[in-house]
């Protein structure tokens, strides 16, 4: 963002020579910090995120004079601070949810001619497409912070050398962590639910069957025994302090009807269950 402003700020010098002229635009901490200013000060100049002048400037989403009119709510102190940078004229950037990404604040033009209309009009394109690019690269940092703290929280997992399981999102298979595609589909793989692959060192997750609000029915192997059972696994506030969810073994038949369940509130059940009758059920 500062390189943007900076490239604007030269554009709109030359076009319409401001006095003086300062890019704000939001910053991490959700106040708007300088972007850009004509007399190249590096003084810590911030608007904070409850200043006044950012909802007066959120609710007008237009070019305004500066000094504002007597009826808005500037207070004395931040009318001072923009009296004393020397401002004429304040141009939101407006983003698409409403909420300023930034500011652009003008001083008198050198001929000490006022803005006109097409200057107005001229500002506030430039202000848009400058909102447009500060949404996509705060977007793009999002989404790159998320992937980290994704690969972060996996790599602690695989220290500990917790299994979380993989769900294929198109058939439903289960796979261990280290898996990357679906052998049956070459579907790309999800973490879908924050618990391992085996449960309790004794059910070996094979095969998502139905999915809620309240949780998700797995069909999955008993190591011990070698039989195909089903596991409810529960959501609830557990997720949040918990990394491996509480389960519940069912028999096939409960987990049938669940499955039932869970298809006529959320999803269809992708996978019925199979091979039902020649189940054997573990006793609950
Ligand atoms: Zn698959």
């Amino acid at each position: 963002m500062p390189e943007l402003s900076q490239l604007v700020s030269k554009e709109v010098e030359a076009a319409l020579h401001p006095e003086r002229l300062y890019v704000f635009y939001r910053g991490e901490k959700r106040d708007l910090q300088l972007g850009y200013s004509s007399g190249g000060q590096s003084h810590n100049l911030r608007i904070t995120e409850e200043s006044e002048l950012l909802r007066l400037m959120e609710r007008e989403r237009s070019a305004q004079d500066f000094p504002l009119p007597p009826e808005s709510s500037l207070s004395e102190d931040e009318s001072a601070w923009l009296t004393g940078l020397g401002i004429n004229l304040i141009v939101p950037m407006s983003g698409t949810d409403g909420r300023l990404a930034g500011l652009l604040l003008l001083g008198e033009k050198k001929s000490e001619e006022p803005y006109t209309q097409n200057d107005r009009k001229l500002l506030e394109a430039i202000t848009a497409q400058m909102a447009v690019v500060y949404e996509n690269v705060w977007l793009k940092e999002q989404a790159a912070k998320e992937q980290k703290i994704k690969h972060e929280v996996l790599a602690r997992f695989e220290e500990q050398q917790i299994n979380l399981v993989k769900e294929c999102p198109a058939c439903g298979a289960c796979y261990d962590s280290a898996s990357e595609v679906c052998a049956k589909d070459q579907r790309e793989l999800t973490l879908s639910l924050p618990v391992e692959r085996t449960i309790d060192q004794k059910y070996r997750l094979e095969q998502m069957i139905g999915k809620g609000g309240m949780g998700a029915v797995y069909e999955a192997t008993d190591l011990r025994l070698t039989r195909q059972v089903a596991l409810k696994i529960m959501l609830g506030n557990m997720v949040l302090t918990l990394p491996v969810l509480p389960c519940r073994i069912l028999s096939l038949r409960v987990c049938q009807l669940m499955s039932c369940f869970f298809s006529a509130a959320i999803s269809p059940v992708r996978n019925p269950v199979r091979n039902i009758n020649r189940a054997i059920f573990p006793t609950l």
